[in-house]
């Protein structure tokens, strides 16, 4: 394998997204590593954006930051309650979690524990918002917030509990909580709808699937609504990346979701991108030999994402 590309597959910490090991690419250019981790069910077509935002990375590299730390949230996967609050603890001071709701086979009565749980970690100036990944229609929605705002007590916002835009908007008009887009902007055609419609006080801004650091700050501009920059569960590589577009937003009123280096359980640099006093201070690492021996994916795993580059670059 040339040295300018990396195929790495780690171990998660904990089942997230139904995955236990998450797998990827490194690749070299001019301007440094960029990372490509598209999840396998995102076919070539919509893999390209995530291609692009790691070209951009490896060639361009990033605008300049107009911050040096990026608050960030702890992610509570749908775990059991005792868990729950071991993760707030272990967070690296983080003083906003983003609490896993829907996930299929448990019951309301596990999301309140966790919840309590999460809240009862934080204490009550912590803020607590909730993500349901497109799960509930919109009236589950509505008496689901109802239940898990008081759980929290009270709610930051809820990410992307209703599938469709308008689905979002027919929840804002009849929710006190706050709503943040988050598919319904990165798997999109028209990522604007969301701001046309009214659908959300908040959007969450991926790096990898929108294209790179610039194709977001660009996004940013036009939908004119607070953002929240979340990883697609990278390496530090990657959140490298997210940490760059936090770092030159104009606004960032809100924590970040780019906390999930302590997701994984081995990283691709020796000093990865974990946040201190509930923030990640801005900088770009590079990986070290030793994690990359350590990460190196298996050969047939390495020869389906050459596969998979090929076929990205072929509609490049
Ligand atoms: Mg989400």
């Amino acid at each position: 394998m040339p040295a300018d590309l990396h195929v790495w597959a780690v171990p998660l910490r904990t089942r997230f997204r139904g995955l236990t090991v998450r797998d990827g690419v490194l690749v070299r250019g001019d301007a440094g590593w960029g990372e490509f981790s598209p999840f396998w069910d995102y076919d070539a077509q919509e893999s390209l954006a995530w291609w692009r935002a790691a070209r951009e990375a490896a060639d361009e590299g990033w605008p300049a930051p107009v911050r040096d730390r990026i608050p960030v949230n702890v992610t509570i996967p749908a775990v059991d309650a005792a868990t729950a609050h071991r993760l707030v603890g272990e967070s690296g001071g983080c003083r906003t979690a983003k609490v896993k709701v829907a996930e299929p086979g448990q019951s309301i009565a596990d999301e309140i524990a966790r919840l309590e749980a999460v809240r009862d970690a934080l204490g009550p100036s912590g803020a607590i918002r909730v993500d349901a990944n497109a799960a509930w229609d919109v009236d589950t929605a509505v008496a689901r917030l109802r239940v898990l705002d008081r759980a929290a007590g009270g709610l930051e916002y809820a990410e992307q509990p209703v599938p469709t835009v308008d689905d979002l908007a027919a929840l804002r008009r009849r929710s006190h909580v706050p709503l943040a887009a988050d598919e319904s902007i990165r798997r999109a055609q028209d990522p604007l709808a969301v701001a046309r419609a009214q659908a959300a006080d908040v959007v969450v801004l991926k790096v990898q699937p929108l294209g790179g650091v610039r194709a977001c700050l660009e996004l940013a501009e036009a939908i004119r609504l607070p953002v929240v920059v979340s990883s697609a569960l990278e390496s530090s590589i990657g959140l490298a990346a997210g940490i760059a577009l936090a770092a030159a937003l104009p606004e960032l009123p809100y924590a970040c979701g780019l906390a999930t280096a302590q997701l994984l359980a081995v990283d691709l640099v020796a000093e990865p991108l974990l946040p201190q006093d509930g923030a990640i201070a801005v900088r770009r690492p590079a990986p070290d030999s030793a994690s990359l021996t350590r990460s190196a994916a298996a050969p047939d795993l390495a020869d389906r994402w050459r596969r998979r580059i090929a076929a990205v670059e072929a509609r490049a």
